[in-house]
């Protein structure tokens, strides 16, 4: 088949390049002509374990990236621009509805036209399916077909989690439309749900609400586990024996980040609030998670007293490992409230140092975990990249060990996470 993919970020890429992989004739499409010559070039415009060598496999045979809103061969064309938080909290989308103007402009023949953005329920019925057909003249279900089909990866995952989803979702406008997203799929020997498309946004959000909500909840009860001084890690893998509530996402620490969890728990809240309904339960997931950085802080000056002039290394700056996403890193309310406090900060991250310090240009940057520590009193482990498991502490003149992730097991340095058996008694 002839696809075009809309947004070539995290879903736009890997989307383009599974079904590369599957052999169809791929037209990757983006307004940032930067990322797309990176892309012709054979290199990834983002950092993700698998990306480069899939493009320099299919780039220039049978995948290409373009500006060009290019539709007139297409079969089927995936929208998978961005989708941020307002101020407000509800969903901004500017880029959606550039994309399906454009889209709308240059729709000639039949095609399905599929949303993989994270939307609101409602949107691509009340605004994508409107926006196509005022800017075609075209008519929805006759010259044009439509689904939604939600994206579950995870960034640093994103390509495995491409190729090996638990399910995929088809909200479908029309039959057709879905048997023809059936049949892409299929290759992925995924479970399928087909539902309506109202529905099919609905899942992204309840699914992403539910998987912050573990979060958080495990970092409430690691709250509770701080005071009494029993360890949260060994409470979840009891509580995550039990085959109703799984072990995944029950990992406390400093908070979740990210460019989804977020914005998607926003909307949702919004979206309801909107509706008339309070969601007292959304509120807290947010709550709590903009909170536990704060109290990573306030643990360590607890420990070692108040914090001016102290110098802390912080190790991890992405959101999490194995990406240089730092959109809503943790990191950024960490460092805000360590220089709020009078502490000063050398960061290092693997990947992600650029992006970090488009937001945070007058912290120190180091070049190796190493040297962070070389000059620092305490050291916080903020993102659990791999190679700071193996790093020995003890060989630093560290005051301190924060862990905001239980990175490391055993170290002669004074060491602290939230919910640790020790905590009483350090
Ligand atoms: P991203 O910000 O990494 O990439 C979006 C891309 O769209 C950018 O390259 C941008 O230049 C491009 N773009 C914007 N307007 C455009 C237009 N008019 N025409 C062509 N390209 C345009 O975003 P992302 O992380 O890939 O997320 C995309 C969507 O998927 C969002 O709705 C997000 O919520 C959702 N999602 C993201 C993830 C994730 O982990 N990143 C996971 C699941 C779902």
């Amino acid at each position: 088949m002839r696809i075009a993919v809309v947004g070539t970020g995290y879903v736009g890429l890997t989307t383009a390049l599974m079904l590369a992989e599957f052999g169809h004739i791929v037209r990757a499409i983006d307004i940032d002509q930067e990322k797309v010559s990176k892309i012709n070039s054979g290199i990834s415009p983002i950092y993700e374990p698998g990306v480069d060598e899939l493009l320099k496999k299919h780039i220039g045979i049978n995948l290409i990236a373009t500006t060009k809103m290019e539709l007139c061969d297409v079969e089927v064309t995936f929208i998978c621009v961005g989708t941020p938080s307002k101020e407000d909290g509800s969903i901004d989308l500017t880029y959606l509805k550039n994309a399906c103007a454009k889209i709308g402009e240059n729709l000639s023949s039949y095609q399905i036209i599929v949303v993989k953005s994270t939307v609101i329920p409602g949107t691509t019925e009340n605004i994508v399916i409107p926006i196509i057909e005022e800017k075609s003249g075209l008519k929805v279900g006759d010259d044009f077909g439509v689904a939604m089909c939600p994206e579950f990866l995870r960034e640093g995952m994103a390509l495995y989690d491409t190729f090996h989803p638990d399910r995929i979702v088809i909200g479908e406008y029309d039959k057709h439309s879905g048997d023809i997203l059936e049949e892409l799929y299929k290759p992925l020997k995924a479970p399928i749900i087909r539902t309506d498309i109202k529905t099919a946004e609905m899942i992204k959000y309840a699914s992403n609400a539910l998987l912050a909500m573990k979060i958080s909840y495990a970092n409430e009860i690691a709250n509770i586990c701080h005071k009494l001084g029993i360890d949260v890690y060994e409470v979840m893998k009891g509580v995550g024996m039990d085959h109703r509530i799984s072990p995944h996402f029950l990992n406390a620490g400093i908070g979740f980040g990210g460019s989804c969890f977020p914005k998607d728990v926003k909307a949702l809240i919004n979206l309801a609030k909107e509706l008339g309904y309070e969601p007292w339960l959304l509120e807290a997931i947010l709550k709590i998670n903009d909170r536990q950085p704060i109290m990573y802080v306030d643990l360590i000056e607890e420990k070692i007293g108040p914090l001016k002039g102290a110098k802390i290394a912080i190790l991890g700056l992405s959101f999490k490992p194995n990406t240089d996403d730092v959109r809503e890193s943790r990191a950024i309310p960490l460092v805000q409230e360590l220089l709020k406090r009078g502490a000063s900060v050398i960061a290092y991250d693997p990947k992600a140092m650029e992006n970090f310090r488009k937001l945070f240009p007058e912290i120190e940057y180091a070049k190796s975990a190493e040297e962070a520590l070389n000059n620092a009193d305490i050291c916080v482990i903020q993102a659990d990249w791999d190679e700071f498991k193996n790093i020995d502490y003890d060989k630093f003149n560290l005051k301190l060990i924060v862990d905001g992730r239980k990175t490391i097991e055993f170290t002669n340095t004074p060491y602290l996470r939230i919910g640790m058996k020790q905590s009483l008694h350090s």
